[in-house]
């Protein structure tokens, strides 16, 4: 074969696309249900919106992005996430003060440059939400009962989240202090990315997957324990709510979430369907990014949800929709009937039925041989006698039976709505 698609991306084929309309209509549904409105950004930005967003030592930044000059010269990169061309968009468009709260929704592909494996992809999809103005505790909970409450209308249940505060800018210092402290005397122990992380970041050192880094982590002090009064008590009423509101969570202290922008809660949503590849929804707050890309400070929690691994846990469970058959087949014998059925065609389609035909000039056995294999729930016959006649066969594929009825799109559609 001359041309594949490239490495870690794929293409989601027709079979596939049923199970991808339905996700996606879901979430449609219960971000409106919410109040979240739709936006739609580029997939390409100026590559500096993400370094300053995301942090310059994130993997995402230092080695997953599809950065490249364009041919004017400037440093461009394909969205690696969605939530810094939110804020960019609307601080460009003045979506949001910090007297309002502005609700929105997004879905798309999103790129990085990660090594591919079971659910993970260079070109991968994200839906997610993002809440800007207001820091109460019960917004969070909202953005995650949102998460829950589409997980449950897929039919997802046996899922986790799992929550964790980072603490802010006054209180983060403090523990990043005592982190380092920490890992000082067990810097020989850790993976060498870990060992650049202590010096220029050392909360990321939290993050890291690899197995020898995992055993330090685990003894390391805890984000929560470090956490000042006001992230404390947000933290507290953030848990408080979600036991009124009866969402399942566990308090996980070593949640820290790939970027740098989150302060404050952090939570996930994991799946021990996916293996290593856990995690179907990441978010949290991220009070200081809108002032951080130039805004005034309006303080934000969101959340994405990676749509690849939702297809992998529901995928084989979901049916082909009927509305992929088509409902009538025209059989048209003879240059003249075909282009009639061609115009007849058009009739059935604006009164809503989807109609298609033959454009090989087939027999007529071979073409009801293939009106079958497609699906096609009737189907039209047009002949030399029948055009004569001004007539037309209506056949109901389900049944075998046939009639011939007046050829005109007015009586085929009036037959089609009574077999309706
Ligand atoms: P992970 O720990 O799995 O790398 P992440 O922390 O990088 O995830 P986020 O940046 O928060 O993930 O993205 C949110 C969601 O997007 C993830 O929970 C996951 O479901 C999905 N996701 C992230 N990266 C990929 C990828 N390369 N391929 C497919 N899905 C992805
Ligand atoms: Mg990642």
């Amino acid at each position: 074969m001359k041309y594949t698609s490239q490495r870690g991306t794929k293409d989601i084929l027709p079979s596939e696309t049923p199970v991808w309309q339905r996700i996606e209509a879901s979430c449609r549904r219960i971000f409106g249900l919410y109040n979240y409105a739709e936006i739609r950004t580029p997939v390409f930005e100026q590559t500096e919106l993400f370094s300053r967003s995301i942090g310059t030592d994130t993997d995402i930044v230092s080695k997953e992005m599809y950065t490249f000059e364009d041919r004017g010269g400037r440093s461009l990169t394909l969205r690696p996430e969605e939530t810094a061309p939110v804020v960019r968009a609307c601080l460009q468009h003045n979506l949001i003060s910090p007297e309002n709260i502005t609700k929105l929704w997004y879905m798309g592909p999103m790129f990085r440059y990660e090594r591919p494996q079971a659910g993970r992809y260079r070109q991968f999809h994200q839906a997610g939400v993002e809440a800007f103005g207001s820091t109460d505790p019960m917004l969070d909970v909202e953005v995650i009962d949102m998460a829950v409450q589409l997980f449950r209308e897929i039919g997802l249940t046996d899922l986790e989240v799992d929550i964790n505060s980072v603490g802010c800018k006054k209180c983060r210092p403090e523990f990043i202090k005592k982190l380092t402290k920490y890992f000082t005397d067990k810097t020989s122990d850790l993976c060498d990315d870990c060992k650049k992380r202590l010096v220029k970041n050392p909360l990321r050192v939290l993050d890291c997957k690899i197995q020898g880094c995992q055993s330090i982590i685990k003894a390391a002090p805890a984000p929560v324990d470090s956490l000042c009064r006001e992230c404390e008590e947000h933290f507290e009423n953030v848990v408080a709510c979600m036991d009124e509101q009866k969402i399942k969570y566990k308090i996980n202290n070593r949640l820290v979430r790939g970027l740098d922008y989150y302060t404050g809660t952090t939570f996930e949503v994991v799946s021990d369907k996916l293996g290593a590849q856990n995690a179907v929804c990441g978010g949290g707050r991220y009070d200081d990014l809108v002032k951080e890309l130039g805004g005034k400070p309006v303080p934000a929690v969101g959340f994405a949800i990676g749509l690849e691994r939702l297809v992998g846990i529901i995928g084989s469970d979901v049916q082909s929709p009927k509305s992929d058959v088509v409902d009538v087949y025209l059989i048209a014998i003879g240059e003249k009937a075909k282009n009639i059925a061609f115009d007849l065609a058009s009739g059935i389609r604006k009164a809503g039925f989807s109609a298609d035909m033959d454009f090989h000039g087939k027999k007529l056995k071979s073409q009801l041989k293939l009106a079958d294999r497609i699906g096609a729930r009737f189907v039209l016959i047009l002949g030399e006698d029948e055009l004569n006649k001004g007539k037309i066969v209506f056949r109901d594929m389900s049944e075998g039976k046939q009639e011939e009825i007046k050829c005109d799109a007015a009586t085929i559609v009036e037959v089609l709505e009574k077999n309706k």
